[in-house]
């Protein structure tokens, strides 16, 4: 009978907290990887994701769909914002509020931040604050909280090296200050509810499915395409460039090694030179790259470094990709997923070329 019919309809079962993995900004670029990660271990992955226009929205799909593939029935997405109350209420309906929550959900970029900075505070500081109150009152410190802050709270520092116990008082972007916020609120709810939360500093993330506004994905496929590329400055400047599975290794660490509030550097620890760089991308792709010389940006630092020794220590982190690995990498998946791959040109709202959002 048709009552039988409809008892038959599979309800999906409503995970056990203790089960799944909340992934936030899982449609991004480090969200996919660490996504993809959990569901090749085994894991249940929540992916919440509002699949904004900052970049090409058509590639966010394309990873939710990778992982919908991958996950089966171990995966779930949905499509909202982390700052809605209502949207996450009905989420928690049919998922009950993970245990271990990875929030890297943020708007990400420098230079965007200086021209709207208020969407960087509703999303950065509104959201993530909505999300450690959520983990706080469902699991007190029983949650597991890790997320993604940025090498930019460093701000306009002089020194060679970065480490966590600098004073990072001097943000110089609405961007970085959003991220120190949010390393402030997270060890507020630490403090109220005793959850373990390890917040993040990553240095300029890069590899496959990597971000279009960043230099390494736009410096190889213009480098390919044959089209010139903006330089500023000399070249001479330097920064920690990091392979995405090295961060994801970092990322995963964390989220198993609850150590109540801890602020880690995930970077590389071996700075690359802008000109070595740009050698790098001409090798592998095998094209001379044509350079505009920029004036250097106000705002640009000369050098970013990550002293990974905490994460070192503390987490067992082992970066293990040199940058000229990482970026034989890219070229390689650069070159079999193009033509898919369709950059802006440079224009309207894109980004400068050669500080990336760190
Ligand atoms: P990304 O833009 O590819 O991913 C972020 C995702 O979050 C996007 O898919 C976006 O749609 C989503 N999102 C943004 N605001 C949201 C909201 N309010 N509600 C729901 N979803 C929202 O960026 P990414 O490079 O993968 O960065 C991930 C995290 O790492 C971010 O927090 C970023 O600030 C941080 N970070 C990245 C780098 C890097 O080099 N990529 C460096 C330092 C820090």
């Amino acid at each position: 009978s048709s009552d039988d019919d409809a008892a038959t309809v599979a309800t999906p079962e409503v995970w056990n907290a203790d089960e799944a993995v909340l992934v936030t900004g899982g449609a991004g670029f480090v969200g996919s990887h660490v996504a993809e990660h959990l569901l090749r271990r085994g894991e249940k992955v929540l992916v919440i994701d509002e699949l904004n226009e900052y970049y090409d929205v058509s590639k966010k799909r394309a990873n939710i769909q990778l992982l919908e593939q991958l996950g089966g029935r171990n995966f779930r997405f949905f499509k909202g914002d982390i700052c809605d109350k209502a949207f996450l209420a009905e989420v928690e309906k049919s998922c009950k509020f993970p245990k271990r929550v990875i929030h890297l959900a943020a708007r990400a970029g420098v230079r965007p931040s200086i021209d709207d900075p208020f969407v960087y505070v509703h999303s950065n500081v509104e959201g993530t604050t909505r999300l450690l109150e959520l983990a706080g009152q469902a699991h007190g410190n029983d949650a597991k909280f890790v997320f993604a802050s940025s090498s930019s709270v460093y701000g306009g520092s002089k020194k060679q090296l970065f480490s966590e116990t600098d004073a990072v008082d001097a943000p110089v972007s609405p961007y970085a200050a959003t991220k120190k916020a949010c390393e402030l609120l997270a060890y507020t709810y630490h403090h109220l509810y005793g959850m373990n939360v390890a917040g993040l500093r990553f240095f300029t993330v890069f590899g496959p499915r990597g971000r279009p506004d960043m230099a390494p994905l736009k410096f190889v496929d213009k480098v390919s395409k044959g089209l010139p590329i903006d330089r500023y400055g000399d070249g001479s400047s330097s920064r920690d460039y990091t392979y995405i599975d090295d961060i994801v290794d970092g990322v995963i660490r964390a989220l198993d090694t609850p150590l109540g509030y801890q602020i880690y550097n995930l970077g590389n620890g071996r700075p690359t030179r802008l000109n070595d760089f740009i050698r790098l991308v001409e090798e592998h792709s095998g094209k001379q790259a044509i350079i505009n010389v920029m004036p250097e940006q106000p705002g640009d630092v000369p050098r970013t470094c990550a002293d990974i020794s905490k994460a070192r220590e503390l987490l067992g982190y082992d970066p293990k990709t040199p940058f000229s690995e990482g970026i034989a990498k890219l070229v390689k998946w650069y070159n079999e997923s193009r033509p898919s791959i369709e950059l802006p040109e440079d224009g309207a709202q894109q980004v400068a070329v050669v500080t990336p959002e760190r």
